[in-house]
């Protein structure tokens, strides 16, 4: 079997088309959706990462509201700022871009955002909301998986779904999701017994380990949806001297093989992240006004 790629970054495009309708359609209402994102010190990938989520935001027909702190912010500054924004009537959504300088500490930091306005998914409330079956915020990364699963296998009930990895992060927030659609999951980790068996029962294969190309041919069953949430840049010396390229945590020529269809890296799960963090601030400005979330 030859897989179909998922073109994560054409889904995401689309899916923020369709926000931007939506976000017009609320502000004739008289709502627009607010995202804050609080940037904390001067980590190169993370200005990068908040400068592409001010730019989709506004985009998207949002406001924007950035907050750059200098590294030296304390931690009581910091949780200062969090208290204001969730006192703040114009910010439906906050997000505080992790990791934050050493000497600062991240749990209290996301314990402190209002339920309500937890577009990024990390409060223990939206976890718990998750595990439970309850409505809630979802993390973005793990809402976009399952999004591109979904835009392959509308119907998940029953399938085995396998997911490697088991952070707060990705793995447990993907395997929720999962069940939720009636899969049949099972998370694998470090001390998983013959991952390889594992993995080849999966109908649907999730990779979210952080570990280049560790997941091969004799990981994936004939058939499966595989969904690579890996980012991980590696040396190209076949580009020159000092370059890398990015890999996902499946080596994809040897999945792609066996796969029915395969999520690329780049341009898999990777796109997916903002545009669900836009759809999320949507879903909080809805849920906060009292409105029903137009269908996307
Ligand atoms: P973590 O390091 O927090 O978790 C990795 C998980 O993989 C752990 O549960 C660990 O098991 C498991 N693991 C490690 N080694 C093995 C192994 N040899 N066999 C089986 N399982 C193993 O990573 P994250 O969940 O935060 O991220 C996973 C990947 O997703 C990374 O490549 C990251 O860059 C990427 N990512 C991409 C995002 C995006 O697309 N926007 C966003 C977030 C992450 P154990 O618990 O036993 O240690």
């Amino acid at each position: 079997m030859s897989a179909a790629i998922i073109d994560g970054k054409a889904f995401a495009q689309n899916l923020r088309e369709r926000i931007k309708k939506a976000v017009a359609d609320l502000a004739g209402r008289g709502v627009v959706p607010g995202l804050a994102v609080v940037l904390v010190g001067d980590d190169p990938a993370s200005q990068v990462y908040v400068r592409s989520k001010a730019k989709q935001t506004i985009e998207a027909g949002m406001r924007s509201f950035e907050h750059r702190l200098p590294a030296t912010t304390s931690q009581h500054e910091l949780e200062s700022l969090v208290a204001r924004l969730n006192a703040d009537e114009a910010v439906d959504g906050i997000l505080v871009q992790l990791p934050l300088p050493a000497g600062l500490d991240a749990a209290p930091v996301i314990a402190k955002i209002d339920p309500a306005k937890d577009v990024d998914g990390l409060t223990d409330i939206s976890a718990g909301r998750l595990a439970s079956g309850r409505r809630g915020l979802v993390p973005c990364t793990p809402l976009g998986a399952m999004l591109l699963v979904k835009s392959v296998l509308p119907d998940v009930a029953g399938a085995e779904a396998v997911i490697v990895g088991r952070s707060n992060l990705v793995g447990k927030p993907v395997a929720q999701l999962l069940l939720q659609e009636n899969a049949t999951v099972t998370i694998a980790h470090s001390r998983t017994r013959d991952l390889a068996a594992v993995c080849r029962r999966a109908d649907i294969l999730v990779a979210a380990v952080g570990r280049p190309e560790m997941l091969g041919a004799d990981h994936v069953k004939e058939g499966a949806v595989v969904i690579d949430v890996g980012i991980n840049r590696v040396p190209a010396p076949d580009l020159g001297p000092d370059k890398t390229r990015l890999v996902g945590d499946v080596a994809f020529e040897a999945a792609a093989a066996k796969a029915r269809a395969i999520t690329p890296v780049p341009g898999g799960v990777g796109p997916m992240t903002i545009a669900c963090l836009l759809r999320n601030t949507l879903t909080a400005a809805c849920a906060r006004h009292g409105l029903d979330l137009p269908a996307l």
